[in-house]
């Protein structure tokens, strides 16, 4: 195994930034060994901040805020109080790569067998961790846990449907769900 969560050379600006956030908890199964493993994610409240990064040369890098809830995909790098937070809920999320080619990220790796899941599968493929089929089986195998805490990471993007708003209202109180 490689050593656990090492330190990453951030030398990218974090792109997304916000006052708070979870860390949501579901399983995925593996493609290596077929068991069901457990797998994580950061997922940023309504409200957070994305720098735009589609503006002309000559023009000021702005933030913009997004209304809507999304999961952060191919994160390759994080703020440290989010990698503490993640480190007390699992010893298989750290920073790894499917090939030698590729930019390192932060992965979750499966429990019993080490391989890494693929991100694609988990956020974009109906049935995936983090892709429920139904409000039904999100209710049923999502996790949600609130830090109250600023955040920021350098991520490729993010992923989320009308299932993350209901789920969010359902484990928290409706009017004040953070
Ligand atoms: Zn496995």
């Amino acid at each position: 195994m490689p050593d656990m969560l090492p330190e990453l050379s951030a030398n990218e600006q974090p792109n997304f930034q916000s006052q708070g956030f979870w860390i949501a908890v579901s399983a995925e199964s593996c493609e290596e060994c077929f068991e069901y493993t457990p797998c994580f994610a950061f997922l940023l409240p309504s409200g957070h901040e994305e720098l735009d990064l589609e503006v002309e040369e000559d023009e000021p890098l702005e933030w913009l805020t997004h209304p809507y809830e999304a999961f952060l995909n191919e994160i390759w790098s994080l703020s440290a109080n989010a990698v503490e937070r993640m480190q007390s809920f699992t010893e298989t999320y750290y920073v790894d790569s499917s090939d030698e080619t590729e930019t390192p990220y932060w992965a979750n790796l499966c429990q019993h067998c080490g391989a890494m899941l693929d991100e694609f599968l988990i956020f974009g493929e109906v049935g995936g961790g983090f892709c429920p089929g139904s409000f039904q089986q999100a209710e049923e195998q999502i996790k949600l846990h609130w830090y109250d805490e600023p955040f920021w990471a350098y991520s490729f993007g993010t992923s989320s449907g009308d299932w993350v708003e209901l789920l969010i209202a359902h484990e928290f109180d409706v009017s004040n769900p953070y």
